[in-house]
């Protein structure tokens, strides 16, 4: 049994529509999949149809925005209910959040000279609920201003470069909270991928555990072997789930394909007896 539990649609910023991803998965070989878009569900009547065509299970997900220290860290939910009224306000915040930072980005870009509207993201990100960077770095790659989405955070949109913008985040310890108050179970996305890094410690990653986390994802392509040995270690020593996925954006991340990296079936199967 081959299970991927990360995953993006054009719902963010993947590029397949979650009918096409649920396929894909299929021709990939994978038996279980999760549709993980950030900050929202409103692709998963879609991909739970195309997964019955297709022959795979869909798990359903969300990869919240949250913070901790200052610092963006991304949170996993499986199995919740998106429409839990406290998960569901703080979701909407999130998204506000996106909203709002788009023109401070594009007004960023203006005044650097590049030809960028608003209007241009926005039909960029037509079928998305989370407007994000990637969709800025989509317009600019259009318009021959960069080369590739990694350029265009490399030069404009990543922290400390001019058209990054703070946005709202979810606390991390409270988004846990969330996540299992709407009857899901949480996992630590890519912890040790960019820069929570350095505020996700062996210490955090356990108090987590004590407020109600289930998982952590260690097979990830943000982590080199010792990351994953590492953090395999602490899942152990804190009875955490260890999963492993893909983190599939379809076109709009290079070699990180579908089934790149897979969770264990015997881990799979821990992540929802709980
Ligand atoms: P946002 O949610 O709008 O703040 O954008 C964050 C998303 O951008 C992440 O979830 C990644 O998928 C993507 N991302 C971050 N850094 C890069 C990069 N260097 N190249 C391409 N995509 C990136
Ligand atoms: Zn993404
Ligand atoms: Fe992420
Ligand atoms: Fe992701």
């Amino acid at each position: 049994m081959r299970v991927d539990l990360h995953t993006h649609s054009d719902r963010s910023d993947g590029t397949d529509s979650p009918g096409e991803l649920m396929h894909k998965a299929a021709a990939a070989g994978l038996d279980v999949i999760a549709l993980t878009d950030h900050d929202a569900a409103t692709g998963w009547d879609e991909a739970a149809d195309a997964a019955l065509d297709a022959g795979v299970r869909l798990v359903r997900g969300i990869e919240i925005s949250t913070c901790f220290d200052g610092t963006s860290v991304h949170l996993l939910g499986y199995g919740l209910d998106p429409e839990e009224p406290v998960l569901r306000a703080e979701l909407s915040a999130v998204l506000r959040g996106r909203f709002e930072r788009l023109p401070r980005m594009v007004e960023a870009l203006q005044s650097m000279g590049i030809d960028i509207t608003v209007a241009d993201v926005e039909e960029r990100s037509d079928n998305a609920a989370a407007t994000g960077r990637p969709h800025v770095a989509d317009v600019l790659v259009d318009k021959g201003v960069v080369a590739t989405r990694d350029e265009a955070f490399e030069r404009y949109l990543m922290p400390g470069r001019p058209a990054h913008f703070q946005r709202y985040a979810v606390e991390l310890f409270y988004a846990v909270e969330l996540v299992v108050n709407a009857g899901g179970v949480a996992v630590l996305a890519h912890p040790w991928a960019g820069g929570s890094r350095h505020v996700l410690t062996p210490d955090v990653i356990g108090r987590l555990a004590s407020a109600g986390l289930t998982g952590v994802e260690v097979d990830h392509n943000g982590h080199d072997d010792a990351a994953r040995d590492r953090l395999r270690a602490i899942a152990r020593a804190h009875d955490l789930v260890v999963t492993g996925s893909s983190d599939y954006h379809g076109q709009g991340k290079v070699g990180f394909d579908l089934g790149c990296n897979t969770t264990e079936p015997r881990e799979y199967e821990k992540l929802f007896a709980r």
